[in-house]
Formats: C-alpha cells, structure tokens, sequence
C-alpha cells in the first residue's frame, strides 16, 4: 500500500442500517440509494456492489458521469436514476444504457424526445414538479405544454414517476414549507392526472422526510446520508428519540473507519515551539507523533490546535498547524506507542469513537460536506 491512510467500509453497518430502515419503513417501498457526491465520500465503485449484495437495487445519482460510474460496477438488473446534469449530446447514450431520466423544464423534455426517436427507443422518465423549493422542476403555469408535449409523443417517453424534493426536511424550522410542498405536490398530481397524465410510482423523500414525514414516503424513498449511518441532523435524531422512547442506542452505524499510522516519533523539550510559527510551545517536556496526513489529504486545516486523533485506544490531540501532508499529536499520557500503529481519524477504536459528528462540530462542515471532500484517492477498503 503506497497510500498514506485508507478508508474501510463496514458492510456489517449497511446491513444494520438497511434493516432499522425497512422496520421503519416497511418492505413495499422501495429504497433507491442516493450515491451522488462519489457515494457521499464512500466510493462509487465499492458502495454500490455492497448495497446490491444487501439487497438494495436502484441508486440516484447527479451527473452523467456519477451513472457512468455505476454502469460499469452495478448488476444487470439494477435501476440507474439520474436526477441532475446531463449534457444534450449525452441523451441517447444514457436512454440505450436504460438511465431514467429527471425531466425538470421543456427544453430538457424536448431534448429526451429527439435523442428517443433517434434511438428509435422509448426514453423512461421522472417528471419533477416544483412544489416551493423553487429550484429544479414543472411550475403549475407550465403544467398545459409539458401535457401537450408528452400527449404528442407518448411513443417516445414512458412516465416512470412523479417526484419532487423537500427544502431542508431535516430543520423543523422549515416544517411550514414542507408541509405546503407535501399539499402542493398532491394538488399538482391532480391536476396532471385530470389532464390524462399519470405516473407509475411517486417518489418525494429524502432522509429526513423518511424518518419525520411518513406521508412523503409514498412509492419509493431516495436515501442518503442515513445510508450511511448519519443523521441528517442533530434535531432529527432527537425527534426520532422523542418518538421512540425504547430504543436507547444510536440505531445507525457509520460505515466508514479513516485510519492511518504513526510515521515517526519524536522528544521535544519543554519551551520549545512544535512545528510551523509559534501557534504550539511546549509546557512540559513531550513526546509527539507524526501523522502522514494533513489538509491535502482532506483533514482540514482549521483542526489545527483542535482536532484529536485515536491511537492506542486513546485520544491524542492535534497540536501546532495541519500542514499539507502532515500532523502532529500529542502522544504525553500515551506512552507506549511505536511507529506503524494504527491512527484512527474517523471512526472507533477500542473503547473509544471519533464520529463524523464531533469532527464536524470542530471544523463547522456539516457531515454530508466532510464526506464528500474525502478524496477520492484514498482507497476505500470494504470490511465486516
Ligand atoms: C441528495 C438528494 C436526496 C438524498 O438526500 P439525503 O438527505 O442524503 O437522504 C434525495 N433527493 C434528491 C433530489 C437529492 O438531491
């Protein structure tokens, strides 16, 4: 291994993920697995087998280059949804490789029909509404040409679903919008079907619309971060907790263990400044250790003086500058540590945990900005 830390994923978490899930949830809804952002840091190419081999077989992903990606690791059988970006020029190869399509305005409607009847192939689509997150997605005075469009050509497009996303379903401070999103989405189905339009599934939920909105779950849910084994937020954990007054352990485990090793010690005298400018001096006599990580390996800067590492078990706190590719703990009170021991930057050790969470509360990033900076070079390793 010439890399200087690797990632494991932990299928044992996923399986126990999934199933707290599916007893939420319920067998008949579908789990399409959100794999955007390289799998929100776990890896394209080794989180989507994994899934499969659990059970799961539909992802969402963004890009044109994210259901690339998934193409050439998934099962035949498995369903490639791509909710997002996809160049004009790109259609027809998405719609041969059966990629279902977003269909959020007309000009992307009218692209799909060209690149269908140039595949002389039946283009299967999602047409996303704008319910009040005014982003992506159909607008009600929109409503008359997207039917007269698709009415026109219902030999090139199969209307595979109806779907809409939440804005921000994991703050209960927007719980007003989501839920004039959830009235709006019903009203705009409606209206769709009075005009001799309808859809084969429904699909609105992301995580925390899952776990807080029971009614948005309808057909099929599309799951990130609880995946994963995060809470979309603290609140929604606390929700959760408030709903289910039995269940006493954290019911989701985090697939990922960042580890890396002791690179070199070192006996530093009392007084002495540690590393770059004078931010650490010593008030005792120390040893430290040497970790080859640092911000280009995405363990961010502003740890420096903050972060806390495990090894042996025990926490080791960062001290002095992250520098680009190197650290250094404090290893007083960890005596008998040696070069080559295994360094924890996320995830247990022992006894002891540093979850994704309490990293994010140091650096400000929320958990789904922190996985998704680790970079993809960092070979990702799948465990038990
Ligand atoms: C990212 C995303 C999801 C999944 O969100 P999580 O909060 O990670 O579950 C669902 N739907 C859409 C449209 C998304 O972009």
């Amino acid at each position: 291994m010439f890399h200087t830390s690797i990632i494991e994923i932990s299928k044992s978490a996923l399986a126990q993920n999934i199933q707290f899930l599916r007893n939420l949830i319920g067998n008949d809804i579908r789990i399409s697995a959100t794999v955007k952002g390289n799998a929100y840091g776990h890896g394209i190419q080794y989180y989507v087998p994994l899934a499969e081999s659990l059970g799961i077989d539909h992802f969402s992903v963004f890009s044109a280059e994210e259901a690339h990606h998934i193409l050439q690791v998934k099962k035949p059988e498995s369903t490639v949804m791509l909710m997002g970006m996809i160049a004009d020029e790109h259609l027809a190869w998405a719609i041969a490789k059966g990629i279902e399509l977003y269909i959020f305005d007309q000009e992307r409607l009218d692209a799909v029909i060209q690149a269908a009847q140039k595949n002389d192939q039946k283009a299967v689509i999602h047409l996303e509404l704008e319910t009040g997150m005014n982003r992506t997605g159909f607008k009600e005075a929109e409503l008359d040409s997207l039917c007269k469009t698709i009415l026109e050509n219902v030999n090139w497009i199969q209307i595979r679903g109806l779907c809409t996303h939440y804005a921000g379903a994991e703050s209960t401070a927007n719980h007003q919008r989501v839920s004039k999103q959830i009235v709006r989405f019903t009203q705009l189905k409606q209206r769709l079907a009075s005009m001799g339009i309808k859809a084969e599934i429904h699909h609105t939920a992301c995580s925390a619309a899952s776990i807080c909105y029971p009614e948005t779950r309808m057909d099929m849910v599309r799951l990130g971060i609880v995946m994963y084994g995060f809470w979309p937020s603290k609140e929604i954990y606390e929700n959760f907790k408030a709903l289910n007054p039995t269940v006493t352990d954290d019911p989701l485990k985090r697939l990922i263990k960042w580890k890396s090793q002791v690179m070199s010690l070192k006996f530093v005298k009392k007084g002495e400044f540690i590393g770059y400018g004078s931010s650490y001096m010593a008030a005792t006599d120390m040893t430290i250790g040497l970790i080859p990580v640092g911000y280009a390996y995405g363990f961010s800067r502003n740890l420096s003086n903050t972060g806390t590492v495990l090894i042996n078990g025990k926490r080791a706190d960062v001290i002095g500058i992250v520098n680009m590719n190197l650290m250094s703990v404090n290893l007083n009170g960890n005596e008998d540590v040696n070069r080559g021991d295994e360094v924890v930057l996320i995830g247990q050790q022992k006894n002891e945990e540093i979850s994704v969470a309490s990293f994010e509360e140091l650096t400000n990033q929320p958990n789904y900005e922190l996985l998704t900076r680790l970079p993809h070079n960092i070979p990702r390793v799948i465990v038990e």
